[in-house]
């Protein structure tokens, strides 16, 4: 629920329907506007009377939000957050924010060549997984903390803030002692008690989305993180699970801009989960900034042929670079508004 208050109402008149809605045992968050001051109504213990609170001086009227996300929502929160990872910013009006490196942390050589490689080509975060969530139990799991400690080094050495995946409660204590922002994968997006984990943190999470997840779904997933605490969100779109089997799944790029009417968080995309081929992943990173996406996350491996995890997504150093030159021409007719 919102209650919008009148232009003229005063601060104590304010006040006074903010303890009002605590009296009914609500939060109550103040959303100060240009003209006026809206008040957001939380917690879900049932009904509000409105009645109540329309008599209360200064009100205007009372707006039921039925979406089941609110602070994430731009009803609660008109003005764009930025959310900052380390030294970089990422958000609305601001140059897309390049997240690249490997799937998986290999050897701590590979993800050294990994970092400098995309760091000469202009990325700004590196990413690698330490833990890994692999569709089948043979398969190449990751390096656990060891792979942890390879990824700072590298990001230390480059100067490049890390992003790195946590798939489990048990692993969080470790994952922030390395990372300098945390990644909840597709498979684990409603995995909520996760969700309300890194709620608790201050640290930036990247949430990814869902691969059969709705949007609705999807901020919801992250309004368990903001309802924590934590509001340093970023959203990422990385494909859904259609009929299509002629990608690895499907972008769905129209969320990118529905995303940014509906919700203050920034959003980008991950072009490389999204079509599981690395011939499409620069002409969809392109369309990706041309869909709004505050950046995006891509994979690059020195060795693709070699590569342990998704070596057929991941881009070389070259390919990489002569994306990062294209993406930089684009940057003047780019809509960072
Ligand atoms: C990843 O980014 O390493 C990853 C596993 O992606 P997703 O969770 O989107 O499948
Ligand atoms: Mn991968």
């Amino acid at each position: 629920m919102l209650i919008v208050m009148h232009h003229y109402a005063t601060a104590d008149e304010i006040e006074a329907v903010q303890a009002a809605v605590v009296a009914l045992g609500y939060r109550s968050e103040p959303i100060p506007g240009k003209e006026r001051t809206a008040i957001g109504v939380l917690g879900n213990q049932g009904y509000v009377p409105d009645d109540t609170i329309l008599e209360l001086p200064g009100v205007l009227e009372v707006i039921h939000v039925s979406k089941p996300y609110k602070l994430v929502s731009r009803d609660f929160h008109p003005v764009a957050s930025e959310v900052r990872i380390g030294s970089v910013s990422l958000g609305e009006g601001l140059p897309p924010v390049v997240m690249a490196g490997p799937c998986s942390i290999e050897s701590e050589e590979q993800i050294l060549a990994a970092a400098h490689l995309v760091k000469t080509a202009g990325a700004h975060i590196l990413r690698g997984g330490a833990f890994k969530p692999r569709t089948g139990p043979h398969t190449f799991q990751g390096l656990g903390v060891e792979g942890l400690r390879y990824l700072r080094a590298a990001g230390d050495e480059v100067e490049m803030p890390v992003v790195t995946e946590v798939m489990r409660i048990s692993q969080l204590e470790a994952v922030c002692r390395y990372a300098d922002m945390v990644q909840i994968g597709a498979r684990n997006m409603q995995n909520f008690e996760l969700l309300k984990e890194v709620g608790k943190l201050d640290l930036p999470v990247l949430l990814k989305r869902g691969m059969s997840a709705t949007l609705e779904e999807f901020l919801a997933a992250a309004e368990y993180i903001l309802a924590e605490g934590n509001s340093r969100v970023v959203l990422c779109e990385r494909g859904i699970r259609t009929f299509e089997t002629a990608t690895r799944n499907t972008l769905d790029l129209a969320i990118v801009p529905l995303v940014r009417e509906l919700s203050h968080l920034p959003i980008v995309v991950d072009p490389s989960h999204a079509t599981g081929k690395r011939s499409l992943v620069p002409v969809m990173s392109k369309a990706a900034l041309v869909a709004g996406a505050h950046g995006l996350m891509v994979e690059v491996h020195p060795a693709p042929e070699t590569a342990l995890c998704d070596g057929a997504q991941s881009l070389t150093g070259q390919g990489f670079a002569q994306l990062m030159g294209q993406l930089r021409q684009m940057l003047p007719v780019l809509d960072i508004s």
